[in-house]
């Protein structure tokens, strides 16, 4: 089912009497969500991403907007009508049942016609379990279950209606690395298998980059940028989502364009042209780098650290406003450690220009 935001706020009062005006969680959103897709909505800690769900399940109201559930206006429509699967951090499950009947209890109430016999909902209940690997654990309780486990009940309980839209808040931050990981495959092949269009919150760019067919990044209530995730690492709209994707993140510096060439330092380091003199924000990708002894962009040499199939080069520039750079190249390039310096040209494809007052993206001709 494709999901349609438009121009959706969600305003709450401010308790803050130092500070004026409502707290906006949600500020003028419209986006589209095509059917059958899995959605990561990545985004700093208070950005906006639960609320964006809770208005998404009808838990709250818009101030502003609408929201359709395909060609359904569902924006008045109170939870229960809307056929959405929700899943929390906290899985919530209710401890004296077992995993059986904590799965069957969605379908409890069911009414009228849709009313179900036990033995109906124990057979949902299987067959579900059976998609998410737990039907060999249906007679235990919570207790009784890893973290892992109980968070697959979970999504079985949300999924046993078979809802026409998935909602994960933070499913995956009660495991531990090596769980997350697990249960990230997990929710993608389930989602794959049931084609059910699915929405998962989370503020790690990796699990989002990992997993989603679109990234919707989010910032103070507003989009910054939807896309699938390699084309939003690769072609950020803004300085906030070039630094927020990114493991080692990209590296940011004060700089200026003179005669359509970067200056960092007082050095030209790169050819930018259409790009008219200014003072700037540089970013470089820690895969931007290319070792060359005779490269343009010098930076004081620390450290090389090895990484397996490639080595980290760490070193410093005064221009860079983070402590250390790390460039990240392959494994077979000599790098001399007793020098004190480093020197590396840059790739083209993997530095970026913003503006230095807005963030904004600034684009490079050719
Ligand atoms: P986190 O990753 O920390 O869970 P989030 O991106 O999910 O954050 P929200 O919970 O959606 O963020 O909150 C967005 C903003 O709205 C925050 O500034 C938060 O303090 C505020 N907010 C959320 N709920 C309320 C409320 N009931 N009353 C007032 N302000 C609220």
């Amino acid at each position: 089912m494709k999901v349609t935001l438009q121009n959706l706020t969600k305003k709450f009062p401010n308790r803050n009497k130092k500070v004026k005006g409502d707290v906006i969680a949600v500020d003028d959103v419209s986006l589209e969500i095509p059917d059958g897709t899995l959605v990561g909505l990545l985004g700093p800690s208070g950005c906006g991403k639960s609320t964006t769900l809770n208005l998404l399940s009808g838990l709250l109201q818009p101030t502003e907007g609408k929201i359709f559930f395909g060609d359904d206006d569902v924006t008045r429509l109170p939870p229960e009508h809307r056929g959405v699967g929700l899943v929390f951090q906290n899985y919530a499950l209710y401890p004296h049942r077992t995993v059986m009947g904590n799965i069957c209890f969605p379908l409890e109430n069911l009414k009228g016609e849709q009313k179900l016999t036990k033995q109906q909902m124990q057979e949902k209940a299987l067959e579900v379990a059976k998609l998410v690997q737990i039907d060999g654990l249906m007679e235990r309780k919570p207790n009784e279950l890893s973290g892992g486990q109980q968070q697959r009940v979970a999504i079985a309980r949300a999924l046993v209606k078979m809802p026409r839209l998935l909602l994960l808040d933070e499913p995956l931050s009660n495991l531990d690395a090596r769980l997350r990981l697990q249960t990230r495959e997990e929710i993608r092949r389930i989602q794959r298998s049931t084609g059910i269009t699915t929405i998962f919150v989370t503020h790690d760019q990796e699990e989002a980059m990992s997993i989603s067919d679109l990234i919707i990044v989010m910032k103070d209530g507003a989009i910054h940028q939807v896309g699938k995730p390699q084309e939003i690492y690769d072609d950020p709209i803004d300085l906030f989502v070039a630094t927020f994707l990114g493991t080692p993140p990209i590296h940011v510096f004060d700089a200026n364009v003179k005669g359509e060439k970067l200056y960092i330092g007082g050095k030209a380091v790169l050819d930018v042209p259409g790009v008219a003199d200014q003072d700037i924000t540089a970013a470089i990708r820690p895969e931007g780098f290319e070792l060359d002894e005779n490269g343009a962009f010098e930076a004081e040499l620390d450290r090389v650290e090895v990484m397996g199939r490639d080595v980290s080069v760490v070193c410093r520039h005064e221009n860079c406003q983070a402590d250390a750079i790390r460039a990240i190249i392959p494994s077979d390039a000599q790098v001399d450690t007793a020098k004190a310096t480093v020197r590396f040209d840059l790739k083209p494809g993997k530095v970026y220009l913003f503006h230095k007052e807005t963030g904004k993206r600034i684009r490079v001709e050719g």
